[in-house]
């Protein structure tokens, strides 16, 4: 059941994990503990700002907001819907965030020069980047009304409204198929969160949702439940070595499976969820900003820590936007 508690926590989630990783973006493991120290880094800066991650978050939740609650929603045509979410993305050059994301940038300048209503040609590559997972929470939000979580129901018309949205969010600026079946996850995930899921208990229904888009994506959440049994088997030393099984998290399958591990080993404890999921080799802000998506949604503003919100260079800004959300809802 959607709650104003669950919508605030999930989005604070997302932006403090996109503010920790922040800084360590681009930088290996080594390098990490060489400026941060042997654990890494474990809190977020003074001033800490997100990244690309949150702003593409807010761009997509500006888009729902004016297309209108899901049962307004089901009666559009597609067109109308990635018309709308080109339009926001278009707006979203102008306020990008840090460090944005090649693919996905090159599919929005091509949407500013040739205009929103060629939305189904400007993602038309073969990059399965993580920039489609990593904003897709609003559209969890949004659907989890009008999902369960009971698997009998995946064919259900809210559940095919919800692929095809998502499925027009992703590929407007990627085209693998791997992106849509991580930008998808994502969003379901997000969803049966806020329906009272416990992270690891999504594995099976995301598989069965998500798994036939891509064998890419299903290989990574195989890789994702090897890695979960060998750390409680002691195969793996370290949640460091889990994830380093799993991957990078450069592509959208990687980094959502990553997300997911970090969010079912610590799920209790936001700060130790997110510290384990930006210290690595790979995109530490996407992975954590979706990690954080899924623990906010999941216990609300309780699991959100005071202190590293204060942090936020752009907290007043977040809390305005949110009041928007709210007053939608
Ligand atoms: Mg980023």
């Amino acid at each position: 059941m959607l709650t104003k508690d669950k919508i605030l926590g999930c989005y604070w989630g997302l932006a403090l994990g996109d503010a920790l990783g922040m800084p360590v973006e681009f930088h290996s493991i080594e390098a990490i503990r060489d400026i941060y120290g042997e654990d890494g880094i474990l809190n977020p800066e003074k001033n800490a700002i997100w990244t690309d991650d949150t702003e593409m978050t807010i761009a997509v939740t500006n888009s729902l907001l004016r297309l209108g609650e899901v049962k307004q929603i089901k009666d559009l045509i597609d067109d109308t819907i990635g018309r709308n979410f080109a339009e926001e993305f278009i707006n979203w050059l102008n306020n990008p965030g840090y460090s944005p994301g090649r693919t996905t940038t090159h599919a929005v300048n091509f949407l500013k020069v040739n205009g929103a209503k060629k939305w189904k040609l400007s993602g038309v590559n073969d990059s399965k980047g993580c920039g489609t997972v990593m904003r897709a929470a609003p559209l969890g939000i949004w659907f989890a009304n009008s999902l369960t979580p009971e698997l009998p129901l995946i064919d259900g018309p809210h559940h095919k409204l919800l692929f095809n949205v998502s499925m027009i969010q992703s590929e407007i600026t990627h085209g693998h198929k791997a992106a849509t079946a991580a930008a998808l996850a994502g969003s379901y995930a997000v969803a049966l969160a806020i329906n009272g899921m416990h992270p690891d208990k999504m594995i099976n229904p995301i598989e069965k949702y998500c798994n036939h888009l891509h064998s890419d994506f299903e290989n990574a959440m195989q890789r994702l439940k090897t890695s979960l049994t060998q750390r409680k088997g002691g195969a793996f030393g370290s949640d460091l070595e889990a994830l380093t099984y799993i991957g990078q998290g450069w592509v959208g399958e990687e980094a959502f499976a990553m997300a997911l591990y970090s969010a079912i080993q610590y799920a209790n404890d936001l700060k130790s969820c997110l510290r384990v999921s930006v210290n690595h080799d790979g995109d530490s802000d996407s992975v954590a900003c979706i990690a954080g998506s899924i623990l906010g949604a999941f216990y609300g503003t309780s699991i959100i820590p005071k202190d590293w919100i204060d942090c936020l260079a752009e907290k007043e800004r977040m809390e305005m936007f949110l009041s928007k959300v709210i007053e939608f809802f």
